[in-house]
């Protein structure tokens, strides 16, 4: 069998007697085009080695492999095995099936033994739940993605894009900033996914910056948002209390007096130098 003679993927789920689990996050995406044009969006994907978290019935690992791609799909749920290894059968060895938590992986491994000798990039309709979890995964290293492109929920992609003055503008917005440009290149609404969640979705697509930070100023970053942004009301000089306050601030070219919200992506950097 070739992928173009897998069945729908609604029978694929009915002949396999598979319903979708809430502690999974599973919410899939049964129309081809769809994923076909999220794997447009990040591609080109001939000849690269993409991991892809949460496979389950496999709508966009099908696009994916469609597109020229070496997929290494990483699946929580053993249930979706044997239907995924129908999608792996019909791949030529372009697919490769690791029953795993995508949190625990270790994913420059994986592609080491896996891949297609590329740095490998991440293409995913991520579970909800850990969602955010992985980004920072990937953000902080050590295995940085050539490149991400993720579906979360709306509020959350909103959170990942925003700029300084946005109401979502916070940690995740400088933390990825730092790191990657990140911009929304597709929203989904809710209907689009089989079982529908609550809220509208979106497809961010993340390229790491040319100079990315070294990863001891993502730490010192880390815990310069987490004090700034934890008492966002407060003023610098306060909330960085424990960091250096107001001196820190004056090594850094930041007002102490001002808040969290509206301090830049640069601002933030220069505050991790200088802790
Ligand atoms: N990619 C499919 C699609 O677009 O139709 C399914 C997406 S669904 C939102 C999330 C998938 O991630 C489910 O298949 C779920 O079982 C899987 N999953 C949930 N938590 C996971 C984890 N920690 N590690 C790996 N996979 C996980």
């Amino acid at each position: 069998m070739t992928l173009d003679q897998l069945p729908p993927l609604r029978e694929s789920l009915a002949e396999h007697d598979l319903l979708a689990r809430k502690a999974f996050g599973q919410h899939f995406l049964l129309d081809l085009n769809i994923t076909r044009k999220i794997a447009r969006l990040a591609g080109p994907l001939e000849g690269r080695t993409v991991i892809e978290v949460g496979p389950g019935p496999g709508g966009l690992t099908r696009a994916l492999l469609e597109a020229g791609a070496r997929v290494i799909a990483v699946e929580k749920d053993p249930r979706f095995l044997p239907l995924l290894a129908e999608v792996a059968g019909a791949a030529d060895g372009a697919l490769t099936l690791v029953e795993a938590d995508a949190l625990k992986v270790d994913e420059a491994a994986l592609i080491a033994e896996l891949g297609a000798g590329d740095e490998g990039l991440v293409v995913s309709n991520l579970p909800y739940n850990v969602g955010t979890p992985l980004l920072i995964k990937w953000l902080t290293g050590p295995w940085r993605p050539a490149s991400m492109s993720l579906m979360f929920q709306k509020e959350v992609a909103d959170r990942i894009v925003a700029g300084v003055g946005d109401e979502a503008y916070g940690r995740l917005a400088v933390i990825s900033q730092t790191v990657c440009a990140a911009r929304t290149v597709m929203d989904l609404p809710a209907k689009a996914f089989t079982p529908p969640p609550k809220v509208a979705s979106a497809v961010v697509r993340l390229d790491p910056l040319e100079t990315p930070p070294a990863p001891a100023l993502v730490t010192a970053l880390e815990r310069v948002t987490a004090a700034a942004f934890g008492q966002r009301r407060k003023m610098l000089r306060s909330s960085l209390k424990t960091l250096g306050g107001a001196a820190l601030c004056e090594a850094a070219g930041v007002d102490p007096d001002a808040r969290a919200e509206t301090v830049d992506v640069a601002g933030f950097l220069r505050l991790a130098a200088a802790v």
